[in-house]
């Protein structure tokens, strides 16, 4: 099955923690066991797995990623002067996929599927999950 939503930004750059969301869609596709792909459909918006449980996580994240990748310094930024967006989500990537158990997502302890926007503030962004496996 595949099922998709949007979701809106508040900031330039934030984590939302996506995982209620994705392991409601995979409790009403009746799947059991098996894998669930997440995936941002955008060039500047990403997909990952991190603790959430002290969400400084999230924020020394995005402090790295400032640290690793300037703004203003590339030669896009001539175009919309967003490189250093599409920069971070070329590191992050698009989509995590994570194995289905017992009709939910089988994350570690420590473990949230996050997503991260990179160039917000946006009121659209869209996130396709589809889950494949068996139903008994
Ligand atoms: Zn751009």
């Amino acid at each position: 099955m595949q099922e998709e939503f949007t979701i809106s930004t508040n900031k330039k750059q934030e984590l939302i923690d996506i995982t209620d969301r994705i392991n409601s869609i995979i409790r009403k596709s009746k799947i059991k066991n098996g894998l669930c792909n997440v995936f941002a459909a955008h060039a500047t918006a990403a997909i990952i797995i991190n603790e959430n449980y002290d969400p400084n996580i999230c924020l020394d994240l995005i402090d790295a990623l400032n640290k690793l990748v300037p703004s203003g310094v590339w030669r896009h930024d001539k175009i919309d002067g967003n490189a250093d967006s599409h920069i971070k989500y070329a590191i992050l990537g698009p989509s995590e996929t994570i194995p289905i158990k017992n009709g939910k997502l089988d994350l570690g302890r420590w473990q949230s599927v996050m997503f991260a926007e990179l160039d917000g503030p946006r009121s659209n962004r869209k996130i396709i999950v589809t889950a494949l496996g068996d139903k008994d």
